[in-house]
């Protein structure tokens, strides 16, 4: 067994409810075992300021499966439970699973790069993770919580819907 974690992320149609769906179907992986999922937080989007905030959770499972087998359910994943059903056929996607870490496996591909190239840089991938995996060292040595250190919070806030 390998230990991943997952990036959950939306910002349309729900998002609180879409980010839950989306941790119901993680915890139905095949050939895997589920092990903890973060709080849900509230962040800033990234780029173009004119679309509503983030929902965002870091998820942990164990699993058998390969990377590029594992990416190809997290993508089915997005595509069951990610699109605003509306008339036209290919509607916008409103969930994002990122693969952030697979182990301490680094990997490129035409697919996959894992780490994910942004996890340092995003408070709303940093932030989480280290809730749920504080002593992590990453595939290059890094410490996770020297990376959360040196991460400016930017607004991030853990998810109230109250
Ligand atoms: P970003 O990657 O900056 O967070 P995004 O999540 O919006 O942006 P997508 O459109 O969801 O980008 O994904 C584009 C492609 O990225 C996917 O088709 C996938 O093959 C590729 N990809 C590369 N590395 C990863 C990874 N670690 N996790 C998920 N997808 C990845
Ligand atoms: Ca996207
Ligand atoms: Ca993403
Ligand atoms: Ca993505």
């Amino acid at each position: 067994m390998t230990i991943c974690y997952i990036g959950i992320g939306s910002n349309l149609g729900d998002p609180a409810k879409k980010a839950q769906l989306a941790i119901k179907a993680l915890q139905q992986l095949p050939q895997s075992q589920w092990v903890a999922v973060s709080a849900l937080y509230c962040s800033k989007p990234m780029g173009p300021s004119d679309q509503p905030d983030y929902i965002n959770a870091v998820a942990a499972i164990e699993t058998t499966l390969t990377p590029l087998a594992l990416l190809d359910q997290l993508q089915r994943i997005e595509q069951e439970k990610g699109r605003v059903r509306k008339a036209e056929r290919w509607g916008p996607r409103t969930l994002d699973l990122d693969l952030i870490l697979f182990g301490d496996q680094t990997i490129v591909n035409e697919r996959l790069t894992v780490p994910h190239y942004g996890m340092k840089q995003r408070e709303f991938v940093l932030y989480p993770l280290f809730e749920i995996a504080p002593q992590l060292t990453l595939p290059d040595g890094q410490s996770l919580a020297n990376l959360v250190n040196n991460c400016p919070l930017n607004d991030l806030q853990v998810y109230c819907d109250n």
